[in-house]
């Protein structure tokens, strides 16, 4: 599929903010990236599902006639968040065809199922006019994100895009709204390599200034699309006001980004992935020598009835590989995390 964006407030808050906002985005469907033209789709929530009750909700079908006119002034393709069949049936009736289903709906399977019986409900030629959109969960569950997509393949549907917004998480980092957690919209594109999947930089970081940069990197990682929120006046959005760029600061977004080329036969690329083959080797090889004394340690600590966890050589494990990471200049969360997956599968061993 052509490289494509989806862009727009993140709410729709009245006709003069939609129209102004779609106005300004108009040069965008000039844009030429990787010598095709951009496919752009404006987008705005008129359903918002939000955190606490008195937060502004979405004006809900009163700006429908909006995204109508948006589609017949500007030529726009348009698209909303869906969480039912009745924002479903009000959509198609006025000829939105781009639908989102947002991470708290994906998480939900009640919601996704009434939502395909809706569909499967419609003639095949109204089921081929759409295309759903599908937010990864807001939970790091990746069984979650494929059962929603299942649910709409069995419901008929063969338009699916997928959306990666990041997962929330107890422990939010300083750095962005959400958990990236790249690894999942990876597997996800393994388990459905036909479906294009897109990056929501916006919802990810949090943060207009983070957006540019994040896009890029997930551009860099052969993402097919962005979705962006950009609102005529960001300061004083009614919702999502921290992450919203002015349309002007899409556009410059858009005119910088760097698509990667395909990928093509390249001798020194191969002899690089030789090496990086041959590191691996030694890695697997000297892990499983490790796993090899594991097993003879915990026949020793059973025969000794020793406890098989034991604190202070866990801390000291802990600690002093991380000293080594510090003096290899290796981020810590990287040793972290392979300490703890070594250590919780040598416990498993043992036990
Ligand atoms: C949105 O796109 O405005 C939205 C609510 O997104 P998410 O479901 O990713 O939080
Ligand atoms: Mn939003």
């Amino acid at each position: 599929m052509p490289f494509t964006l989806i862009a727009g407030p993140c709410s729709a808050e009245s006709r003069e903010q939609t129209l102004s906002t779609a106005e300004q985005l108009l040069p965008l469907t000039r844009l030429q990236i990787a010598q095709e033209p951009l496919r752009f789709i404006f987008r705005a929530g008129l359903w918002k599902p939000r955190t606490h009750p008195e937060s502004f909700s979405g004006v809900g079908t009163e700006g429908l006639p909006w995204l109508e006119e948006v589609r017949e002034r500007y030529g726009f393709e348009v698209s909303t968040e869906v969480a039912s069949a009745e924002h479903l049936e009000s959509c198609i009736s006025s000829g939105i065809h781009y639908l989102w289903l947002g991470a708290r709906t994906t998480a939900n399977p009640f919601l996704v199922q009434r939502i395909a019986d809706y569909l499967k409900s419609l003639s095949t030629s109204k089921k081929d006019e759409l295309t759903l959109i599908v937010k990864n969960p807001i939970n790091a569950d990746i069984d979650i994100w494929v059962g929603a997509v299942e649910r709409l393949l069995q419901s008929g549907i063969e338009h699916i895009w997928l959306v990666h917004r990041g997962f929330s998480s107890a422990t939010p980092t300083q750095l962005m709204r959400n958990q990236p957690l790249w690894s999942l919209p990876i597997e996800m594109h393994r388990r459905f390599p036909t479906l294009p999947l897109l990056s929501d930089p916006s919802h990810l970081t949090g943060d207009a200034t983070k957006v540019p940069v994040v896009a890029q990197q997930a551009v860099s990682m052969g993402f097919n699309g962005l979705m962006i929120e950009a609102h005529c006046c960001p300061k004083s959005a009614l919702s999502d006001a921290q992450q919203q760029l002015t349309p002007q600061q899409l556009i410059e977004l858009m005119n910088n980004l760097r698509l990667p080329k395909p990928a093509s036969a390249d001798a020194q690329l191969e002899q690089y992935r030789q090496s990086i083959n041959e590191v691996d080797e030694q890695i697997w090889e000297l892990i499983v020598q490790r796993m090899d004394i594991v097993k003879h340690i915990g026949e020793y600590k059973r025969e000794k009835g020793l406890s098989v966890f034991q604190h202070d050589r866990y801390e000291h494990i802990l600690k002093s590989r991380l000293d080594w990471a510090a003096d290899h200049n290796l981020s810590a969360d990287l040793v972290k995390k392979i300490v703890e997956a070594i250590h919780e599968e040598a416990l498993r061993k043992q036990l």
